[in-house]
């Protein structure tokens, strides 16, 4: 393989050095390992349902708002940037960031919570788990084998990237070495996710009127200090451009906070391989401690005003529904899964399937589907 940047850290993940894919390939070219995971991942079919995914505001809600897709690209964004300035591989961040939502089901967290209700004695439902399957079973577009076939890295990092940082117990694959913390890459990812939706939060949750920007400056500490660094550099601007600047000094802040405090960790922690992170018994890519809690003031400041809005409850009480008796209609009668799925049966327990269909949705196909299923109206 050649391509290797040629100033990454000794500490960084190297595609010369991937402990490979599960299934042997004969190449057409000679990308390096990660740039081929992340074209494959671009190319899903999992990929570009995204476009039609719930991020936080359902999609029939507006064109205003993110979409799992444009807060994916957010994601991947940021992590490339924090890669680059860590001389960490950014080829290895961008896949993982660009996978690290593509197991999440229609409507968000809601059809999360209510497919694992529904899956609790058939083994459960988790949306990094389930990016874990998709691209080791569920894409099928290779002559030789199901999956993309991705590195172990790649795969590492979809089911590892958050298992410190939020204290999530997960079954983590013992092929993953569960006892190991991440690489470097894949610890990026959490923390990007985090500055991308708290951002992008802020912005549609004012777009949709959710959210007071009146309230952000007298709860939200951060917002308050960078609104006042960009009226003291542009003491005319207003409105809209003031939103998006102090949003886009609020991001820069974030990175430059934790690029900076990982730089110490790195340092105080005497890291100096890959095998120094592995065995650093914690998460090396972290906020200042400081920066952490006035981050978690604003997280709660959303998850107050924004996630518990009473329009947002009554988002989630339609999706619940449509998911649950969308479940019950094909356990109850298999027969009105398509062809492709039914087969899927002689393989797989029936919980299964439907729950990976259902996963699979969008949330325009989920209505549709519903309405297909309960309106007599509606064609079959
Ligand atoms: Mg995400």
């Amino acid at each position: 393989m050649s391509g290797e940047r040629p100033d990454l850290a000794p500490y960084a993940t190297r595609s010369t050095d991937s402990r490979g894919r599960k299934h042997p390939e004969l190449f057409k070219d000679d990308r390096p390992h990660f740039e081929r995971d992340r074209d494959r991942i671009i190319h899903s079919t999992a990929f570009r349902r995204l476009e039609y995914k719930t991020q936080v505001f359902v999609n029939h809600e507006g064109d205003y708002y993110r979409t799992r897709l444009t807060h994916t690209l957010e994601v991947a964004q940021i992590s490339k940037g924090i890669a680059r300035r860590l001389n960490l591989n950014e080829d290895l961040a961008e896949s993982i960031a660009l996978a690290h939502d593509l197991g999440h089901t229609p409507f968000g967290h809601t059809g999360e919570e209510t497919l694992a209700f529904l899956m609790r004695e058939w083994g459960g439902f988790e949306h990094n788990l389930q990016s874990l399957r998709i691209v080791e079973e569920l894409e099928e577009r290779y002559p030789d084998f199901l999956g993309l076939n991705l590195t172990w890295e790649t795969r590492e990092g979809l089911v590892k990237r958050s298992i410190s940082q939020q204290g999530i117990p997960r079954t983590i694959p013992a092929e993953f070495s569960p006892e190991e913390a991440p690489s470097l890459e894949a610890q990026i990812i959490e923390l990007a996710d985090e500055i991308a939706y708290n951002n992008h939060d802020i912005d549609d949750g004012l777009e949709a009127g959710y959210l007071e920007e009146e309230e952000l400056v007298a709860e939200v500490d951060l917002w308050m200090e960078m609104r006042d660094l960009v009226l003291r550099k542009h003491p005319a601007i207003e409105g809209k451009r003031l939103k998006y600047q102090t949003i886009s000094h609020l991001i820069g802040y974030l990175i430059q906070d934790l690029v900076e405090h990982t730089r110490k960790m790195i340092k105080e922690r005497g890291i100096e391989t890959l095998q120094d992170v592995r065995r650093a018994g914690v998460n090396i890519v972290s906020f200042s401690p400081e920066t952490r809690a006035r981050n978690e003031v604003l997280k709660g400041f959303l998850q107050r005003k924004l996630y518990k809005h009473y329009k947002m409850e009554r988002m989630r009480l339609k999706a619940k529904r449509v998911v649950q008796r969308l479940f019950e209609a094909y356990i109850n009668q298999p027969t009105l899964l398509p062809l492709r799925h039914q087969r899927r049966t002689l393989q797989e327990p029936l919980q299964r399937v439907v729950c990976d269909y259902i996963a699979g949705m969008t949330d325009r196909f989920a209505i549709e589907e519903y309405k297909k299923l309960f309106d007599p109206e509606e064609r079959v």
